[in-house]
């Protein structure tokens, strides 16, 4: 054993590492390595198998891994919407991982747990929610929106589901058509069925439509249903259109439900000044999530679940595990795992306290602005051929077009589209990924990396693939 726990191995190799690493980020964002270095998953199966790390040298591993991975840090990374973490977050990860602090119970992350309150604190401020809001952070936006849900049912359905099961009671949500897929599966996996999850059309911005609410909601009321939540996208997933919340606010208000909106990527716009009108009415939900892997500069995974009112953050598991607390029923804010769906958890709060400290607020707002500008910049250079549509104009970083030929028909356009993002990908020059709306193909760009240029953007479209459509 003495040998796998070495100090000073250790320290050796992690030298090694963080050398590597500066060197990649280098690399990376001068964009003269591949963004994605393809390979079909079956020949990365088959290297990894085969793989025999001879020397036994860490470094040899790492660097293999590195130029295996697609590279966030790359210019022309333009896909999905993780972000390229601020390089300092990744030595507070590396903290997080070598203390491995459990953060289930306080004693088990003291450091760490109370980090995570004043993160959601900062969080809660920049909501525009009062004091008597709390959370906690979480393994995700899929996880939080669940959590979340979870405590909508407790504290909104007419019996209690936790202890005597659904027994005969219906119960419902209201989501847009366009939300993030985990919302549905949610819905599901706490037994409210197909039946129980009211998709509502969006308008013409993919935005929910707010006039047909009433009329769904007393549909859904005469067939049985209670609907306990509605939840407000702030922004979608494919086409970052933002929900008006205002107006979600006003309905849940009126209907008695709980209003949850799902922040995971748009949400860190209540850190700018320039774009927080766009989550107008956010102060309002009744809980909150925002992932920080996406537009908050963080390595995967760490997100904020922020409940206006504290006492709804511990009716979610009603659960006792005598072994870890005294009393389920007290609220030891510092007793995380009484809250939270894991046990274990990741010491995430580090990561962000981290930024917070060393860049504040403005930090966040310079990051959300600079890439929402760039959306409309790259709307506007799209906008300017012809030969290309664009879905809708862009509300952040989302950004979703296809190359149209009206001359040919829908699936033919959908082929043309999807073969050209399956040649950029493969060709290792920008990564992009595509998006099906009402049946037609768009190819979708998410801009995370703040040094993505108007020039690069450019250059994707002046591809010859974009041209011969
Ligand atoms: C990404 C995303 C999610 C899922 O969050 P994960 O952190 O990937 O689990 C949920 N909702 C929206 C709107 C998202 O963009």
């Amino acid at each position: 054993m003495k040998h796998i726990y070495n100090s000073e191995t250790f320290r050796k190799s992690g030298h090694e590492l963080i050398d590597l690493l500066a060197d990649h980020l280098a690399t990376a964002q001068q964009g003269n390595i591949p963004v994605l270095p393809w390979e079909t998953p079956d020949n990365q199966f088959d290297f990894w198998e085969k793989y025999d790390l001879e020397d036994k040298n860490t470094t040899t591993l790492f660097k293999d891994i590195i130029e295996r991975s697609i590279s966030l840090n790359h210019p022309r990374y333009m896909g999905h919407q993780i972000s390229p973490v601020a390089p300092v977050t990744a030595l507070a990860s590396l903290v997080a991982a070598f203390m491995n602090n459990g953060m289930g119970v306080y004693e088990m992350g003291p450091a760490s747990t109370a980090i995570e309150k004043v993160v959601i604190k900062f969080f809660a401020e920049a909501i525009g929610y009062e004091a008597n809001a709390d959370g906690f952070m979480t393994s995700g936006g899929t996880l939080a929106n669940l959590t979340a849900l979870l405590a909508a049912r407790s504290v909104h359905a007419r019996t209690d589901v936790w202890q005597a099961g659904h027994s005969g009671q219906k119960l419902a949500i209201m989501v847009s058509a366009e939300a993030h897929y985990c919302v549905d599966r949610a819905a599901r996996i706490m037994g409210f069925g197909e039946e129980g999850i009211l998709k509502i059309e969006t308008n013409e911005r993919f935005q929910m439509n707010i006039e047909s609410l009433d009329n769904q909601f007393e549909q859904a009321t005469k067939k049985g249903f209670q609907v306990i939540a509605i939840v407000g996208s702030a922004c979608t997933t494919s086409t970052g259109s933002y929900d008006d919340l205002e107006a979600i606010a006003d309905f849940a208000e009126r209907r008695e439900i709980w209003f949850h909106v799902d922040g995971a990527h748009g949400g860190a716009a209540i850190f700018s000044e320039k774009y927080k009108s766009l989550t107008r009415g956010i102060h309002r939900a009744d809980s909150v999530v925002i992932d920080c892997h996406k537009m908050l500069m963080t390595p995967a995974i760490a997100t904020a679940l922020v409940f206006k009112s504290s006492q709804d953050a511990y009716k979610t598991f009603n659960q006792k595990a005598q072994y870890l607390w005294k009393e389920a029923a007290e609220e030891e804010w510092y007793n995380l795992a009484k809250r939270t769906f894991e046990c274990t958890k990741e010491m995430m709060s580090i990561k962000f306290f981290c930024l917070m400290q060393l860049y504040g607020k403005q930090g966040f707002a310079e990051f959300v602005e600079t890439l929402y500008d760039l959306g409309k910049t790259f709307a506007k250079l799209i906008k300017k051929r012809p030969q290309l549509e664009l879905v809708t104009e862009p509300e952040c970083n989302i950004v979703c077009f296809r190359v149209y030929n009206p001359e040919l028909d829908r699936a033919e356009n959908n082929r043309i589209n999807s073969r050209i993002r399956q040649e950029i990908i493969e060709s290792g020059k920008f990564y992009i990924v595509q998006t099906t709306l009402q049946n037609t193909v768009y190819l979708r760009t998410t801009l995370m990396n703040p040094f993505t240029s108007a020039h690069d953007l450019e250059s994707l479209l002046n591809r010859d693939l974009m041209d011969n459509g």
